[in-house]
């Protein structure tokens, strides 16, 4: 490996492609678009020192061309990084097609605002967001309905499945195998793990029956994964992390929430500035499920962006204190 240095012959640009299915290090795990000799699918690759200049990182869903390509060994380079469609942040996956939020019924108990910390992180992605309801076999079905009601009032509509039972995994399985790549979050110990292993059999991942601690030390070091699902249609499980951080814009936020949307589709609030907080004319109002954590997310993320202003060095008024001011910079950390 590593002896094609100097420029490519413009017929080997990005003949054989693929996508990332896993990063462990230099190397990562390529499914090949169309099998190799013999059908091989994969191939582990390094990447080519010039992606690693130009600051190009890889992420697993990226499309890549490869070069080098040793068949025998089943090795070869990263050469080309091919367009995204999109990128997330936290998990990186690139290209995602939709997210899955899981939430448990029990154990652990929902938490409504954690649950809409990982819905706005999804819906901040731009992609679909599926909501599904976990272990449902450890409540009444009364319960589970009352949270049914509660999420459709959000503006979704939630899938209840149960891994220990089976209800339900066939119609996820149908929701999911769509083509594309679907990405699935929420709270560690909801039983992503166990969904994954119901909907992917041939995966063997280690579903977890131990301590609290070891779990978050399992979650601390894996890596994000995709796993096929059918054909073209791709899987990953997310490191778990347990509350995601609200999307840094206060501006962004009221596009994060589908009841929101919703109203504003039926039409516009008298200002075009309005921050839907019961404001004159609002067509949002203050009378749904979400308003008080809205409105606490809103005031949350305006005053984290006021400190944020106020901690940049004032706008000097002239040449001179300006020149003053960098030269105090250095003793106000
Ligand atoms: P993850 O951290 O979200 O990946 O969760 P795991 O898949 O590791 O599951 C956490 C725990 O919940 C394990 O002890 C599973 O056996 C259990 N579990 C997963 N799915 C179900 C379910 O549908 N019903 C019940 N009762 N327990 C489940
Ligand atoms: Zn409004």
């Amino acid at each position: 490996m590593g002896a094609e240095v100097g420029p490519r012959a413009e017929g080997e640009r990005a003949m054989v492609q693929g996508l990332v299915t896993a990063i462990q290090a230099n190397f990562c795990q390529v499914s090949l678009e169309i099998p190799g000799p013999g059908g091989l699918e994969q191939l582990l690759c390094t990447r080519r020192s010039r992606l690693g200049q130009a600051g190009t990182r890889i992420h697993v869903g990226d499309r890549v061309g490869l070069e080098g390509i040793d068949w025998p060994a089943g090795r070869a380079a990263v050469g080309d990084l091919l367009p995204r469609t999109s990128l997330l942040g936290r998990p990186p996956v690139a290209n995602c097609d939709r997210i899955v939020v899981v939430i448990a019924m029990a154990e652990p108990e929902p938490d409504p605002e954690q649950l809409s910390r990982f819905l706005l992180t999804a819906e901040h992605s731009g992609q679909p967001v599926e909501v599904v309801f976990s272990k449902v076999d450890l409540v009444p079905p009364a319960q589970l309905e009352s949270w049914r009601q509660r999420l459709i009032s959000w503006g979704y509509e939630p899938m209840a499945v149960s891994t220990a039972s089976g209800d339900g995994l066939v119609r996820l399985r149908e929701r999911l195998t769509q083509p594309g790549i679907a990405v699935v979050c929420g709270p560690s110990g909801v039983g992503k793990s166990s969904l994954l292993n119901a909907l992917v059999p041939a995966l063997a991942l280690r579903v977890g029956r131990v301590s609290g601690r070891l779990r978050r030390g399992r979650h601390t070091t894996r890596h994000v994964e995709l796993f096929p699902l059918a054909a073209g249609a791709l899987i990953a499980d997310t490191p778990g992390f347990n509350r995601p951080e609200l999307p840094r814009d206060p501006a962004v936020l009221p596009a994060l929430f589908p009841e929101i949307v919703a109203a504003l589709r039926e039409g516009s609030c008298r200002f075009s500035n309005c921050q839907h907080r019961g404001d004159p004319g609002c067509r949002v109002g203050t009378g749904w499920d979400r308003y008080a954590f809205y409105a606490e997310a809103l005031a949350e993320l305006q005053l984290a962006s006021a400190a944020a202003l106020e901690s940049r060095p004032q706008r000097p008024s002239n040449r001179l204190s300006r020149r003053r001011q960098r030269q105090q910079a250095p003793d106000l950390g």
